[in-house]
């Protein structure tokens, strides 16, 4: 993976730039000898004192927005948790505080964003497409210097030692990480601040860059692309409503941060997830009204389940199990753990809602919304069909390693819950 993913990343990104997003063509050139690896290579553009600019500007600005600016959302925002926040036990027994502000990060970078493209005009709304090489060299160095201080961090200044875990396998400590939560200062918080910011920030941006782009090239934006910029838009907006229930996912409640996160949250996030979008700047697909109808049903229902699969397990967790599923009292299985000082704790596994249906209908949802996005582009490229064939990797593994973990932690617990529930994805199949 650490030396495969940077390549599968600049693959991607250079067949859109000069083969039309085709991944077979560049292949074909090098096997028939048409081409060299060094002619593509040249023709790729360099890092540029511009990008540089832009990229250090862009993280500048994202850290003064998380550190400086205290959230005022939840002070106004009916419904929304924000502010100073709890995270989950760690394994040495710790519960670190969060200040949640990211929702009131996106806003302000979005209405200075839209200020600047109606109103303002200092920059022109492509510069991202403009100079998505240049700046994919100042996401990776971003990405390769934070997964390397990390791993110095753990080793000589940790904010946990406790916290730490080191396997004796240097690559694998490098990739996974070692610190449990690094930190600067007291708020600094590296996953949160990676995690959230500035990879999906940036995300809804880089949609809106590649409309800006169909718009100049072609004189309108598609409904394909308007669906990417919508069902995108309303998945990245919903994590950073939920950023307070995101202290509770694995990322931040089991992962260590290495690069894995580092990495992946700098480059392989704004750079493959958004590959709907840049495909349609290269082939701008105008779809059927019936098409497009399905698509957004198919996007919204899977975000839907999504929502409220996480939701009720949210709820669940919150109230301790004294709240109401789909009308009823939840049923749970009552389960105990041990933490690292040999503290016991206790907890409960529900089985009502869609948790009774499958033991992550969370991941299908987001599977289905997924899909979504890719069949706006049609079929004649597979490049944007890349991100469902990812993503169903991704959370079936994910989907294991929590299953291998929740069995470590909870037991013979588990696996009463296993069978109780015995589905893990889709129920009658997985
Ligand atoms: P979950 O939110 O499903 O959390 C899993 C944890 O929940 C388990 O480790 C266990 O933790 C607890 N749990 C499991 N079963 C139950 C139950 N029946 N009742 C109560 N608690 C239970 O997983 P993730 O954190 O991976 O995912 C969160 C969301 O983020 C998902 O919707 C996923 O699709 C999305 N996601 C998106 C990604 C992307 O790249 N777009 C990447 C990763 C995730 P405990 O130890 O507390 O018991």
């Amino acid at each position: 993976l650490l030396m495969f993913a940077p390549l599968i990343v600049y693959y991607f990104i250079m067949s859109c730039d000069q083969y039309q997003c085709s991944l077979i063509d560049p292949l074909i050139d090098l096997l028939t000898g048409n081409k060299h690896l060094s002619d593509i290579w040249n023709k790729t553009p360099m890092l540029t004192y511009r990008a540089a600019g832009i990229y250090t500007l862009w993280v500048a600005f994202q850290v003064g927005l998380y550190v400086f600016i205290p959230d005022f959302c939840h002070k106004f925002l009916p419904g929304y948790v924000g502010g100073i926040q709890e995270g989950a036990v760690t394994p040495a027994g710790v519960v670190n505080k969060y200040e949640i502000n990211g929702l009131q990060a996106w806003i302000i970078t979005h209405v200075l964003w839209f200020a600047n493209a109606y109103y303002f005009h200092c920059f022109s709304p492509t510069i991202i497409f403009d100079n998505w090489i240049p700046l994919l060299w100042c996401a990776n160095i971003l990405g390769y210097a934070v997964s390397t201080f990390a791993m110095i961090k753990g080793y000589f200044f940790p904010t946990n030692a406790e916290d730490c875990k080191f396997t004796g396998n240097f690559f694998y400590d490098y990739m996974m990480g070692i610190e449990f939560n690094p930190r600067i200062g007291k708020w600094f918080d590296f996953k949160l601040f990676f995690n959230g910011r500035p990879g999906i920030v940036a995300w809804t941006l880089i949609n809106l860059s590649y409309a800006a782009k169909q718009q100049e090239l072609y004189g309108q934006v598609t409904n394909s692309m308007i669906l990417v910029n919508v069902l995108q838009g309303i998945y990245v907006l919903d994590f950073f409503w939920n950023e307070a229930w995101y202290l509770k996912t694995i990322d931040i409640c089991h992962d260590h941060f290495g690069w894995y996160l580092g990495w992946g949250d700098c480059v392989w996030l704004p750079y493959l997830y958004t590959l709907q979008g840049l495909y349609l700047v290269y082939h701008p697909v105008q779809l059927g009204t019936a098409n497009a109808v399905g698509i957004l049903l198919l996007g919204l229902i899977g975000y839907y389940i999504f929502r409220m699969t996480n939701h009720q397990k949210d709820l669940f967790r919150r109230t301790n199990g004294n709240c109401k599923i789909w009308g009823k009292k939840p049923e749970y299985i009552e389960c105990s753990y041990m933490s690292g000082d040999g503290t016991k704790y206790h907890s409960k596994l529900m089985t009502s809602g869609f948790w009774g249906w499958a033991r992550h209908f969370n991941y299908t949802g987001d599977l289905m919304g997924s899909l979504a996005y890719c069949l706006t582009c049609g079929f004649d490229h597979i490049l944007p069909y890349f991100y469902i064939v990812y993503m169903t990797i991704l959370l079936t593994h994910r989907c294991i390693r929590d299953e291998h973990r929740c069995f470590s932690k909870y037991g013979k617990d588990w696996k009463r819950y296993t069978a109780a529930v015995s589905y893990r994805l889709v129920p009658g199949i997985f």
